[in-house]
């Protein structure tokens, strides 16, 4: 598959399945990249380039699926008390499922990175929606004793984020098979 080296830094960057040299205009320390087909690596600059750019995405795909996430609070209520409390809604289970793919299909490369964006999804989104219902709304932390406080967060945690993260896991586990597909697709369409 080969490399791309910085002049600058020396820095290389492996590239992945279905990824051309032309995907990549410049290193992050503004060095320009040539395309080699063997690392002499150093492990440690191979690092380098790879792992803060994917990052970035990574965490853009986190953050756009944690955002998916929250639609469901903008149609449907999340007090257990309404009647149209958000957990009655079918249309809360399909979103929250398509967060997590979204944040795996923008971010992920593994199943297991696929997995982890969705849950990172569900607890942003989660801890939004109990930060300004339950908190900023509510005012529900006046409860007498700090354990009670810690109990009753403990059980917002389980509602807003554990719950919707049992969706979003298996959207970011279909969102890796997609891009997997598409990305072999692209490859192939590229290739002949
Ligand atoms: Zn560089």
């Amino acid at each position: 598959m080969g490399y791309l080296n910085c002049e600058k830094c020396n820095g290389y960057y492996e590239l992945k399945e279905g990824e051309s040299p032309k995907d990549f205009d410049k290193c992050q320390c503004g060095g320009e990249l040539r395309y080699v087909e063997t690392a002499d690596v150093n492990s440690d600059s191979l690092k380098k380039i790879n792992s803060s750019s994917n990052n970035i995405i990574r965490i853009a795909g986190v953050l756009f699926g944690a955002s998916i996430m929250l639609i469901p609070y903008y149609l449907y209520s999340p007090f257990p008390t309404s009647s149209s409390l958000v957990f009655i809604n079918i249309d809360s289970f399909l979103l929250w499922g398509v967060g997590g793919l979204a944040a795996a299909f923008i971010g992920g490369e593994k199943l297991s990175d696929g997995a982890a964006d969705g849950f990172y999804s569900a607890m942003i989104s989660g801890l939004i929606v109990i930060i300004i219902f339950y908190v900023l709304l509510a005012h529900s932390f006046s409860n007498s004793s700090l354990i009670n406080n810690i109990a009753f967060f403990a059980i917002l945690i389980l509602f807003y984020s554990l719950i919707p993260g049992i969706f979003s896991i298996i959207g970011g586990l279909i969102g890796i098979v997609i891009r997997t597909t598409v990305n072999l697709l692209i490859k192939n369409l590229t290739h002949s």
